[in-house]
């Protein structure tokens, strides 16, 4: 799984990019905690504040669609750009949806860093694979648990 930035690029390709990985253990990454955790906190930090920016865009775009919808309606009831405009309408809903989630995630994420069990898994408390973290920085539970 990987997180879909607005930019077109992914979450993983940044988090690998950025970040150095811990060592290896039984032939699997292992998570680290010391160094590694301001790193992890500037990205999902930086990543807040570009989904906070997206959420704000999105609201303006559905607040200008309504009020496209509102003239189209007195025009014409059944004028054909009423249609696209209540596709859009929806389609935008459903990005400011995925953007709120997103947003919760990364909250989750951070709050867990200031607590110190962030990639901890919050059902057997064994540590997340790195792998995971990479793909799924937000990733609450090991791959194992996550089924
Ligand atoms: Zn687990």
């Amino acid at each position: 799984m990987t997180v879909r930035l607005s930019s077109g690029t992914t979450l993983a390709q940044n988090w690998s990019a950025d970040l150095p990985w811990g060592e290896t253990r039984n032939a699997e990454q292992v998570w680290r905690m010391d160094e590694q955790v301001q790193d992890v906190q500037d990205v999902l930090a930086a990543e807040r504040e570009t989904t906070a920016e997206r959420l704000a865009a999105l609201e303006r775009d559905l607040e200008g669609i309504v009020e496209a919808g509102r003239l189209v309606a007195t025009d014409d009831e059944h004028d054909p750009e009423g249609s696209t405009i209540a596709f859009e309408r929806s389609q935008t809903g459903a990005f400011i949806e995925d953007a709120r989630k997103h947003l919760a995630a990364l909250d989750s994420a951070l709050e867990r860093i200031a607590a110190g069990d962030y990639g901890i898994c919050e059902k057997c408390a064994q540590p997340i694979a790195a792998e995971r973290l990479m793909v799924r920085p937000t990733a609450k539970t090991c791959i194992s648990c996550a089924v």
